[in-house]
């Protein structure tokens, strides 16, 4: 069996070994006669697997203990509404950082439950950086700052945590780390609150993550939807209705297979060296070009376009045809986009270099 070089930014290429294992444990985990899917999420059995993830999400990301681990549905997107129900607090607005696609969703969902202020934004330069702190025009009456640490469309990653602490009005800041959760060591406790669809690092779409601090739980807007509170979560341990228990079993298989690896410092090394090798390629080419500015650009989704777009249908016809799949750039940007999640061997980045030299050189 040939198994393909996956470049989709989401759902995405899960490490083999957890799929092997997955597919090992699919008709009788651990002797229970039973599949994971078939569980009831109140037995011994899936509340020691739900366990298990959540304690080993928290040795790899070191989450202090004060912050809860919520494990929930609806996406990312459901977030982009959640967050402003649970984190207003009462407050007039909050402040968002505009880097892209998903910076814009996250703000568009926001301005319907509250005021906004884009405290920054790079749209200035077709969204092709990340902001500096120091231009953040920051409200030190805000209920929380929002950025998105990795546009998945646009390639463009913070390589820097904002630090707000020393700031004025100690406001919480929130993060969608989506698309670059777990692929590298962070320090949560800069953070009021982050949260991720679990599709590209974490596992199999249906799982949204949220590592919550929890003094911001408890105090959402006045009566709001039961399942639309942390606090419900919270107080039940992600069990207060069914949760996606297949998805986070695999989540667990993932997390253990980073503490295999050597955890998030040795993931953030191999992530560094995979898209190096891409960009240093990239940067030496005529044939291929990625606006991103040098140091804002992302580790895991890695945009480019050929010299003539007339090309790309071919280009992605070659790359199919050597196992490489799903190379096409977002709709809204055009080009190629080649994700290359924790997930993505070497080998498989080594292989694409390969194929666009080689490319470009046929069509040069
Ligand atoms: N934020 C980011 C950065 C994303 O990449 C995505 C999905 N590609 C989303 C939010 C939306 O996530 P979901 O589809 O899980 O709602």
């Amino acid at each position: 069996m040939a198994r393909l070089f996956n470049f989709s930014a989401g759902p995405a290429a899960l490490p083999e070994a957890v799929l092997r294992q997955a597919a090992e444990e699919m008709l009788d985990w651990h002797g229970s006669g039973q599949s994971v899917m078939e569980m009831s999420h109140r037995g011994k059995e899936y509340m020691g697997i739900h366990a298990q993830a959540e304690a080993d999400l928290r040795e790899l990301l070191a989450i202090p203990a004060n912050y809860k681990v919520l494990f929930l549905q609806g996406g990312a997107t459901l977030q982009f509404e959640m967050i402003p129900i649970n984190l207003l607090r009462g407050k007039a607005s909050a402040d968002y950082v505009n880097t892209g696609e998903w910076a814009k969703k996250a703000i568009k969902e926001a301005k319907r439950l509250g005021r906004v202020n884009v405290v920054a934004s790079s749209e200035d330069a077709n969204f092709s950086y990340a902001p500096a702190l120091a231009d953040w025009k920051l409200d030190p009456n805000a209920a929380y700052v929002h950025y998105t640490a990795n546009e998945t469309i646009g390639g463009v990653e913070f390589h820097w945590v904002p630090d707000l602490s020393g700031l004025p009005g100690n406001v919480p800041l929130v993060c969608d780390m989506s698309s670059n959760i777990l692929s590298q060591p962070v320090d949560i406790s800069k953070y009021g609150l982050i949260y991720a669809g679990a599709q590209k690092n974490i596992g199999p779409a249906g799982l949204t993550l949220v590592i919550v601090r929890e003094d911001l739980i408890g105090q959402a807007v006045p009566q709001p939807q039961t399942m639309l509170d942390y606090k419900t979560h919270a107080d039940n341990d992600s069990m207060y209705n069914t949760p996606p228990t297949y998805a986070i079993y695999i989540a667990g298989l993932v997390f253990q297979w980073l503490k295999r690896q050597g955890g998030l410092t040795a993931m953030q090394k191999i992530n560094a060296e995979k898209a190096g090798i891409l960009y240093d390629y990239l940067d030496r080419s005529s044939f291929y070009s990625n606006p991103v500015r040098i140091e804002d650009r992302s580790l895991m989704n890695v945009p480019f376009t050929l010299k003539d777009a007339a090309l790309d249908d071919a280009f992605i016809k070659g790359a199919q045809a050597q196992g490489m799949v799903q190379l096409k750039g977002h709709r809204s940007v055009g080009g190629m986009r080649a994700s290359i999640y924790n997930a993505m061997p070497i080998e498989g980045v080594k292989k694409l270099v390969a194929y666009m030299e080689e490319f470009a050189i046929t069509h040069g």
